[in-house]
């Protein structure tokens, strides 16, 4: 589908989908899209990854391998790979940590975190995603002001895709509790008090009833990686 197809498709589902259950959205972006639809999956928590799997059996889920992540990040990664049915796909940065901090500087995150995050996150994702027609990550609306108006279903004009954000309109107590119903693969961090899991040198606990979000570039004005905008 061109562009213009893509983007007229994406503005009808968004409009039906809305207030679907994120099941069913993924069914429909399975059936719409089939190899060409791919999930990306942070390994903060597997909700989505669990949904996906179920909803859209051998579903590649992307994983941005930065090179910075918590140990405990990476094994929630593995043991998805090794017990959901999906098929992740580590993508890495085209500089390792070591070869960034040559040319850039050691700790460059805490220097330029927007120029860390564009080549360790934004590079490798709009490279992978070449090839597809719809991406799903397991962004909310409760999360942050700028999340409020995602939605279900929408275009990604920076990258001529469909985005499809299945669990757009579900709250932290509705992940929590399908969390817990389900059993869902925990990331070890999360129990530890780290409420959203990104980079290690990038994430820090949150006070109980803090916002989730608050401890990721904590202390700076960054509030996104730069994926979703
Ligand atoms: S979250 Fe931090 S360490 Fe990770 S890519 Fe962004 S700035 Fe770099």
């Amino acid at each position: 589908m061109n562009r213009d197809a893509l983007r007229s498709l994406a503005d009808l589902a968004g409009a039906e989908l809305e207030g679907a259950h994120p099941l069913d959205v993924l069914r429909w972006s399975g059936e719409t899209f089939g190899e060409r639809f791919a999930i990306t999956a942070s390994m903060g928590d597997t909700v989505l990854a669990t949904l996906a799997a179920e909803a859209v059996p051998g579903i590649q889920v992307i994983f941005l391998d930065t090179g910075y992540h918590f140990p405990q990040t990476l094994a929630t990664r593995d043991q998805v790979a090794a017990e959901l049915d999906v098929k992740v796909v580590s993508v890495r940065p085209q500089l390792t940590v070591a070869e960034q901090n040559v040319k850039y500087g050691q700790s460059l995150y805490a220097r330029d975190p927007d120029l860390c995050c564009s080549m360790r996150k934004v590079e490798p994702l709009n490279r992978v995603l070449r090839g597809y027609e719809a991406w799903a990550s397991g962004i909310r609306r409760d999360e942050s002001a700028s999340r409020a108006d995602t939605p279900v279903v929408g275009f990604d004009e920076r990258r001529g895709l469909v985005k499809v954000s299945p669990l757009a309109t579900w709250t932290q107590a509705d992940v929590d509790a399908y969390a817990a119903d389900r059993g869902v693969i925990v990331n070890p961090l999360v129990e530890l008090g780290f409420a959203s899991v990104g980079c290690a040198p990038c994430t820090q606990r949150v006070a109980p009833g803090e916002d989730a979000r608050a401890g990721r570039w904590a202390g700076q004005e960054k509030t996104e990686c730069g994926l979703h905008v």
